[in-house]
């Protein structure tokens, strides 16, 4: 059946919906159902989740958006999927999402929902640090803005390959959660943006390791973070591990989970030795833990 002029862009019909599993389906071309499901089945704020979408045809490239951000889809258990990154400065509510999926010779088929984003309360956390630290002279100022500038353009490219695979490793031995994720900072009385990683306390020289497959997109040595590697996962996704005593791959490493990346230290802005640990997806700046929770079993 040819879709009719009104047909470029298409309000969905909701045949079924179970938890945040929707079934959708196009009311012009019945004979294409796309199933859209999200997991884990509850989403918060700072959290890693992910859309499995089945029904599209192998031949149609798909594109999609979660509250504007767009999303990067690899292939799937025969279907397509994504990782969903929920900034930790999202605010709690509904997030509209929307798929485009396109096929040759056919009009683009748009599929629209909403994905309900459950609230979560970070800590307060009150910090004294050494004035010099903190009250910035203008030339560390400048340093400490361009190189986080630099951070934030390699955070937001995106590699076209996705090198991961499977499940997500903790970046140091031991069992002790990593800790600190969403604080707000208040150093010396002043209120800090949020902390976007998590902390593992360990002692200098303890091992450092990459916690999926990647590439190494930077090896560098800044203000705040001290000696840092961030490793590029491909698709959007970055991990990051600051304060290094050492950093034992440089730019450019292909890297494989579990690999030693460096060692614990207390280099840039630390109050003692230990490992910061964050993650990007697409920019948005979530909750590491939750990677290691993360359902994609391929
Ligand atoms: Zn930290």
């Amino acid at each position: 059946m040819k879709p009719g002029p009104a047909g470029l862009l298409l309000a969905a019909a909701l045949l079924a919906s179970v938890g945040q599993l929707t079934v959708l389906a196009s009311p012009l071309s019945a004979h294409v159902k796309v199933k859209v499901g999200w997991r884990p089945a509850q989403v918060r704020v700072g959290d890693v989740a992910w859309m499995e979408i089945q029904g599209v045809p192998d031949n149609a490239a798909l594109e999609g958006s979660l509250g504007g951000r767009p999303l990067a889809f690899f292939p799937y258990a025969g279907g397509r999927a994504a990782l969903v990154g929920i900034d930790v400065e999202t605010k709690a509510g509904t997030q509209p999402w929307r798929l485009a999926v396109m096929t040759a010779g056919d009009p683009p088929q748009t599929i629209e929902g909403r994905l309900k984003v459950h609230r979560r309360d970070f800590p307060v956390q009150r910090l004294t640090l050494p004035t010099k630290m903190v009250d910035l002279n203008p030339e560390t100022e400048r340093r400490a803005v361009s190189e986080a500038d630099q951070l934030r353009t390699l955070y937001r490219t995106v590699t076209p390959e996705r090198f991961w695979r499977g499940r997500f490793t903790r970046p140091v031995g031991g069992t002790e959660p990593g800790t600190g994720f969403g604080s707000r900072r208040v150093i010396n009385g002043q209120p800090k943006a949020p902390h976007t990683g998590i902390d593992f306390g360990a002692a200098p020289g303890t091992p450092v390791v990459a916690v999926n497959d990647g590439r190494v997109a930077l090896v560098a040595n800044f203000f705040f973070p001290g000696r840092l590697v961030v490793i590029d996962h491909g698709l959007g996704l970055y991990t990051l591990y600051f304060h290094l005593q050492e950093a034992t791959v440089t730019d450019g490493d292909r890297v494989h989970r579990g690999q030693p990346i460096g060692a614990v230290g207390a280099t840039g802005r630390a109050t003692g030795p230990h490992l910061h640990f964050g993650a990007h997806v697409g920019a948005a700046r979530i909750d590491p833990a939750t990677l290691f929770e993360l359902t994609v079993t391929d």
